[in-house]
């Protein structure tokens, strides 16, 4: 087989790949599908073009046929871009321009054995560009892309091996090129390895997409309750001993039924994701938060004491009270209560917590709504609250230090 008949067979594999990719961008509509389509369709012309030498003029089959294969490259690396969700660079047009500027150059433009270590120069800059945006890249598909780097990584040096040789032994031809056929395979084959872990990486950005759609509520878009689930057996096994126990704050928004019939199905789904969002802001990153159905929420997390429990809850309880929800031409102020249980790491079950806290959160239902109670074993206790402490009276230092000393009391309790 001549170089110019495998020209012509990576030519076809790369159309068929355009193909390809471009028909599945007609169901899922990503960017990096057109852009790699883009970049196989503009290869596999440019190298069909350089395998027609002789039959079309030398200006397109040597200029323009090789300045499309490098442009081909550039699409390539901004189909890695994109599908990083990083923004597209200028530096994709390096291996073209590289080719187009040594094209101004006599020596190299009349010279075949110059030309392509030229072009294979170029290429390699493109290579090194795709290995680096392959590692440089802590995500998910570790494995994957490591693989795909070392494939390009094996392009990048037969290139260089191309381009070595072709200066070395200065031929003038393709006939006469030393570089034959038995460096055609290694690149044709990591060209096609390449490609395979390249789907293989889409496959695992897909499932990626399918479980993490698994554990979101559509409407808010915090976790679900089978993500919160889930990640409970990943907050146990966090070695943490300065937060012995893990807590699971329960919420429920008061009289939503309410809210719903005076203002809509609409405004309710407003307030719930209102209330997400204050949720998962509060915990700033030091626990789970997210809707276990309806207009129930629940947290999971870490915590020093019952003091720390309690005092997170109240900070989504007061939150909430405080904030004016606006929907549509409503106004609307919501209440929510919250039940927490807490259990030392090693014994913490799951089932036992959320029962604990459903029972404290039934407690303070029962006590009026728009409270926290603590499940302490036996029985369930309201946490004494900072904006009902004005029932008493005493200035409003006090009245803090009040509040500080009966969370200890209770934290005593708890102890017991
Ligand atoms: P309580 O203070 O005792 O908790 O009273 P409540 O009205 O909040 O409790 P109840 O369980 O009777 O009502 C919950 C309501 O939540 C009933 C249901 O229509 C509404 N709901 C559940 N899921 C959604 C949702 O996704 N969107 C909206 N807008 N409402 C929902
Ligand atoms: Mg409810
Ligand atoms: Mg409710």
């Amino acid at each position: 087989m001549d170089i110019l008949t495998g020209l012509m067979i990576w030519a076809a594999e790369a159309l068929t790949l355009a193909a390809l990719l471009w028909s599945r961008w007609l169901y899922q509509r990503d960017d990096f599908y057109l852009s790699w389509g883009g970049g196989f369709a503009l290869h596999g012309a440019g190298v069909a073009l350089v395998a027609l030498r002789g039959d079309i003029p030398d200006f397109v089959s040597i200029e323009i046929a090789n300045t499309m294969a490098l442009a081909g490259m550039g699409l390539w690396i901004t189909g890695l871009l994109q599908f990083d969700n990083k923004p597209v660079q200028g530096y994709i047009a390096i291996p073209a321009l590289i080719w187009v500027a040594g094209m101004f150059l006599n020596p190299v433009r009349e010279d075949f054995s110059n030309r392509v270590a030229l072009y294979n120069g170029a290429a390699m800059v493109g290579y090194a560009i795709m290995v680096g945006l392959l590692l440089r890249h802590n995500g998910a598909s570790r494995t994957t892309r490591r693989l795909m780097a070392g494939f390009i990584g094996i392009q990048l040096i037969s290139s260089g091996v191309v381009a070595a040789m072709s200066v070395v032994a200065d031929a003038q031809s393709f006939e006469t090129s030393p570089n034959a056929a038995w460096l055609f395979f290694p690149a044709a084959f990591c060209f096609i390895a390449g490609i395979m872990s390249g789907g293989k990486m889409l496959t695992e950005r897909s499932e990626e997409k399918l479980k993490a759609l698994a554990v979101t509520d559509p409407l808010t878009g915090a976790l679900n309750r089978r993500g919160l689930i889930d990640e409970f057996h990943g907050l146990r096994s966090v070695d943490n001993a300065e937060k012995p126990l893990i807590a699971l704050l329960h919420f429920d928004l008061d009289s939503f039924k309410q809210i719903n019939d005076r203002c809509g199905h609409q405004a309710g789904d407003a307030v719930l994701v209102a209330f997400s969002k204050i949720g998962s802001t509060s915990l700033r990153g030091r626990g789970l938060f997210g809707r276990m159905g309806g207009e129930e929420f629940a947290s999971i997390l870490r915590v020093a004491d019952m003091v720390e429990a309690a005092s997170i809850a109240e900070a989504i309880r007061l939150t909430l009270k405080h904030q004016t929800i606006i929907a549509g031409e409503h106004r609307i102020k919501v209440t929510v209560s919250a039940g927490i249980a807490l259990a030392t790491v090693d014994g913490a079950d799951l089932d036992l917590l959320l029962s604990a806290a459903d029972r404290a959160l039934y407690t303070a239902k029962e006590s009026g709504r728009d409270r926290t109670a603590i499940d302490t074993g036996a029985e369930a206790s309201i946490v004494p609250a900072a904006d009902r402490q004005g029932e008493e009276e005493g200035p409003s230092d006090l009245r803090a230090n009040h509040q500080v000393a009966a969370l200890k009391r209770l934290a005593a309790l708890g102890k017991r």
